[in-house]
């Protein structure tokens, strides 16, 4: 498709609009889902050659989908929604009603899906205790069900997990491949819900292809760190994303001129390069909120773009207050773990803000 060289070529000659609308997220640290497209993207998409995605003839959807598939190294890719709605077509894709996935408790499969996983893809989680998301090998393999022609047993269809996981941890690919094999063993699909897997790949210093190589299929977000305004994308096998395919059009997620926001998602996926200074400018922003004396950062979650960090008792409120008052956006704590993002809308100025406001609060705290 040679079109792309075109994008962003064609609008507003001689028109007093501006694609210049500074991002409403530039001081909010509550999520990456927050981010907001910029100029470049905000052009490309006014620019966006389109067609009529269920046929299959929006063009800037197809580029979109086969630059995914390219950059993962797998056969296919759909474009979807969401996250979620990625998640629940893998499921929907490697299993039948009434099987079991294996997958830890902490993941957003079992969180944040408002039980999609029951109501769409009708399968049994098996969810696993596992210390900040990262799934042991030894557990999955005693979870497996070994007696599937039993009339009693499910069958154990799926293993699943993320990277990043939702802990902020990162599943290596020596563990990675130590789970294909496992479930290769098994002949059980592998999903990795990779919604910031460029993220993952930049803090283990390797490629999103190289932790793919050990999934049958993957899910990525366009919409968190990477700022695109709407999407996720799903890869994995030629027949395995044509299942996905049909299973997208009965959950009502077949979508007409999306080329629309397919050219926002190809100018995210050239954002990829950027995850390496998002996580660099957190690890620093969490070195001087760790020098503030009563910040607990916890260090063995620092690893994407992402900061972990605990204050002591009765603290929270009194951060809460001191961060309104600076207007910068947050979550509060839960149960009593703050998170913060650092994402490409952050500017230099909230990431001083925020250690100001902590050494704000804090001295309060001992007075
Ligand atoms: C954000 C996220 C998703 C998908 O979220 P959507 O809001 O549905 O796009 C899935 N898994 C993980 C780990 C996430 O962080």
């Amino acid at each position: 498709m040679k079109r792309s060289i075109e994008r962003g070529s064609r609008p507003d000659a001689g028109s007093s609009f501006s694609f210049d609308i500074p991002s409403a997220a530039a001081r909010d640290f509550s999520s990456d889902t927050v981010t907001q497209p910029d100029a470049a993207m905000r052009r490309a998409m006014a620019g966006a050659v389109v067609g009529d995605d269920v046929q299959r003839t929006d063009p800037t959807v197809l580029e979109l989908e086969n630059r995914a598939a390219a950059l993962l190294y797998m056969e296919a890719a759909l474009f979807v929604t969401s996250g979620t709605m990625g998640n629940q077509l893998a499921l929907i894709a490697a299993s039948e009603p009434g099987c079991e996935v294996i997958l830890p408790d902490s993941c957003h499969i079992v969180i944040h899906e408002a039980a999609a996983s029951a109501r769409l893809a009708q399968v049994q989680l098996r969810t696993m205790a596992a210390p900040l998301g990262v799934p042991d090998p030894d557990v999955v393999e005693s979870l497996i069900r070994l007696t599937p022609e039993d009339i009693h047993s499910p069958r154990t269809a799926v293993v699943t997990y993320e990277n990043p996981t939702s802990d902020g941890a990162l599943v290596a690919p020596s563990l990675m491949e130590d789970l294909a094999r496992l479930a290769g063993r098994h002949r059980i699909h592998v999903h990795v819900d990779g919604a910031r897997i460029f993220h993952a790949a930049a803090a283990l210093g390797t490629s999103a292809a190289e932790l793919a190589r050990h999934a049958d299929s993957v899910t990525f977000c366009l919409s968190k760190g990477l700022g695109a305004p709407i999407g996720s994308m799903l890869c994995g096998s030629r027949n395995f994303i044509e299942r996905a395919r049909r299973a997208r059009k009965w959950l009502g997620g077949g979508w007409r001129q999306a080329g629309v926001i397919a050219a926002a998602g190809l100018v995210a996926l050239e954002n990829r390069h950027e995850a390496g200074r998002d996580i660099e400018r957190a690890r620093r922003t969490a070195g001087e909120l760790a020098n503030i004396a009563g910040c607990e950062v916890l260090w063995e979650r620092q690893t994407i773009n992402m900061i972990f960090l605990r204050l002591p008792g009765g603290q929270d409120e009194v951060l809460m207050q001191e961060l309104s008052a600076r207007r910068l956006g947050h979550y509060p704590p839960e149960r009593g773990l703050w998170r913060f993002v650092v994402h490409r809308d952050i500017t230099d100025e909230a990431l001083g803000d925020l250690v100001v406001a902590m050494a704000a609060a804090l001295r309060q705290a001992r007075r």
